[in-house]
């Protein structure tokens, strides 16, 4: 942390602001920052504003053109003394390279979205924290059940396709002419749930915040149509998220799920960024998402993480079922974020909550 950041730490949450860029969850990052009693700060792409203003959740609306502008009003939010919050449109839009260099106060730990954007680094963490995770197959020739191939650019899902052979997969890959590299992995036949967490570095609790299974299209509708009309118009399948739908899991199952997000916050303290070389030591904290398949033994497969707020959390903007067995007042992530600021700002522990 720069020295001049440090000078500017105070024990009263009045004297910062808490800023995100408005997309993603920044209703509720707004929102639950306010309720926790701080000013917060909206950075919009000029055209969007309209809908942070209707909410009034913003003390503040910066507009820029692109939120890739992100480093031009860096200076604006560094004199404001503002603490900003990263969502899943600062990893698409800047890149976790370039977050790295942000310099304004950030909540989290910067490194670690490194490990949540690249595949093999993330399948590494996860297998290290003893997690069960879909197989995947180094060549098609391998393939000997069904299998989803995953392309790396590809945008919500789109292009997916899923093969149950070599000759399948070499059929289906003559449509993709794409450069981008492709994961052949197993294709777990389940239900898909999405588990919220939050570890405080400050209470040094985890908490299970919520559950989300995502609303894809087309593949949340293709049960609508008979399969031999599916056939006759080619219908190929994507997963491109349009939503999220509140859920709650069997509560025989939530001892095995805590326990997983235990492993991964443990095992995040391992980690090293890459670029510097440095040891995550903080490793991860604040909210995060495991990602899974879950079979009909109730095994978890897990398949991706976001080392981040996940979007699936804003249909409890209120708060969760869970969330109301501990809180017994209205916590949606968000704001359980900003709780986590004010009692660090308060306790003078701010550093232990930036990255
Ligand atoms: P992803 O881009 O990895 O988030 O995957 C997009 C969607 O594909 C997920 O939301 C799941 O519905 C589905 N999916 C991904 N991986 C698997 C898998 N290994 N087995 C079954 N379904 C999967």
């Amino acid at each position: 942390m720069l020295k001049s950041f440090e000078a500017k730490i105070m024990g009263n949450i009045s004297e910062y602001a808490i800023a995100t860029l408005g997309s993603h969850t920044a209703l509720q990052i707004l929102r639950g920052a306010k309720d926790e009693g701080f000013k917060t700060i909206c950075i919009c792409q000029k055209g969007q504003d309209k809908l942070y203003e209707s909410y009034k959740v913003a003390d503040e609306i910066i507009l820029v053109d692109s939120f890739k502008d992100f480093f031009q009003v860096e200076d604006q939010l560094i004199q404001k003394n503002a603490i900003l919050i990263p969502h899943g449109s600062f990893v698409s839009y800047l890149g976790w390279e370039k977050i790295q260099d942000i310099k304004v106060m950030h909540y989290g730990t910067k490194g670690i979205l490194e490990w949540e954007s690249d595949r093999t680094k993330e399948r590494e963490w996860l297998t290290s924290a003893g997690l069960r995770l879909p197989k995947i197959f180094k060549t098609p020739g391998d393939i000997d059940r069904a299998v989803i191939i995953k392309f790396h650019g590809a945008k919500g899902g789109k292009g997916y396709f899923i093969a149950n052979s070599p000759e399948e997969f070499y059929e289906r890959i003559q449509e993709y002419s794409g450069d981008d590299g492709y994961v052949i992995q197993e294709y777990i036949v389940g239900v898909p749930v999405y588990t919220h967490y939050f570890y405080s570095p400050i209470t040094q609790e985890l908490e299970i915040m919520s559950f989300d299974k995502r609303y894809e299209s087309n593949a949340d509708s293709i049960g609508r149509i008979a399969a031999k009309d599916q056939i006759d118009v080619g219908i190929r399948t994507s997963y491109t998220i349009t939503g999220n739908i509140p859920l709650v899991l069997r509560e025989s199952m939530l001892p095995d799920v805590f326990e997983m997000g235990e492993n991964v916050v443990k095992e995040s303290r391992k980690l090293s960024n890459s670029l510097t070389g440095e040891k995550l030591t903080k490793g991860l904290y604040g909210p995060f998402c495991l990602e899974a398949i879950v079979d009909p033994d109730l095994r978890f497969y897990v398949f991706e993480i976001s080392a981040r707020i996940v979007a699936g959390t804003n249909p409890y903007i209120n708060g969760s079922p869970y969330t109301w067995l501990k809180y017994n007042e209205p916590m949606s992530t968000g704001r359980r974020l900003a709780r986590d600021l004010k009692e660090a700002i308060e306790s003078d522990r701010l550093q232990e909550v930036l990255g």
